[in-house]
């Protein structure tokens, strides 16, 4: 799978995944673009966001340099084997014929499938500012963990591209 950005589109609001190599746009095909798949709608890819060696030093959407680590696969994958476990054993629990140990043996199951989903999958790489999901590249830096206060502390401080001043207080 090529390297991809999964972009929210500023115009339909769909969140796509995007391939997206600015490294193969050169000056005559212009500004490397992120074409979104159920609108058709371009957004401009940040090339900065890449240092030489092609690996990634900040968000490829919004070039914010707030990105964290989190696991690859979508957070309903792991939610969805759970809660089939869950309706699995609540159908076993209403059948008599059933042993008492069965009744928990598909919760057992997703535990060991959502283990292997997270240790097997790799890593991409979040944006604190506009949540776009970069994966299959190589990063700059080892990148933290998402974590929440700093989220937190991100949206109280709102612009962008300025460099940051005090907050007023509220
Ligand atoms: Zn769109
Ligand atoms: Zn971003």
């Amino acid at each position: 799978m090529p390297p991809s950005v999964q972009v929210a589109c500023a115009s339909c609001k769909k969140t796509k995944r995007v391939p997206f190599e600015p490294w193969t746009f050169t000056a005559e095909t212009a500004r490397p673009l992120l074409s979104c798949e159920a609108c058709g709608a371009q957004m401009e890819g940040r090339s900065a966001a890449f240092d030489a060696e092609h690996r990634l030093v900040a968000c490829a959407a919004c070039g914010s340099p707030e990105i964290y680590k989190r696991k690859s696969f979508p957070k309903w994958a792991g939610i969805g084997v759970v809660a089939l476990a869950a309706i699995a054993t609540l159908v076993l629990a209403g059948v008599e014929s059933v042993p008492r140990w069965a009744i928990y043996v598909p919760l057992f199951l997703a535990a060991a499938i959502d283990g292997v989903l997270f240790v097997t999958t790799p890593d991409a790489a979040g944006c604190y500012r506009c949540g776009t999901v970069h994966r299959g590249y190589r990063w700059a830096r080892d990148l933290a963990p998402f974590d929440l206060e700093h989220a937190e502390a991100l949206k109280r401080s709102k612009p962008v591209e300025s460099a940051p001043r005090a907050k007023p207080r509220v």
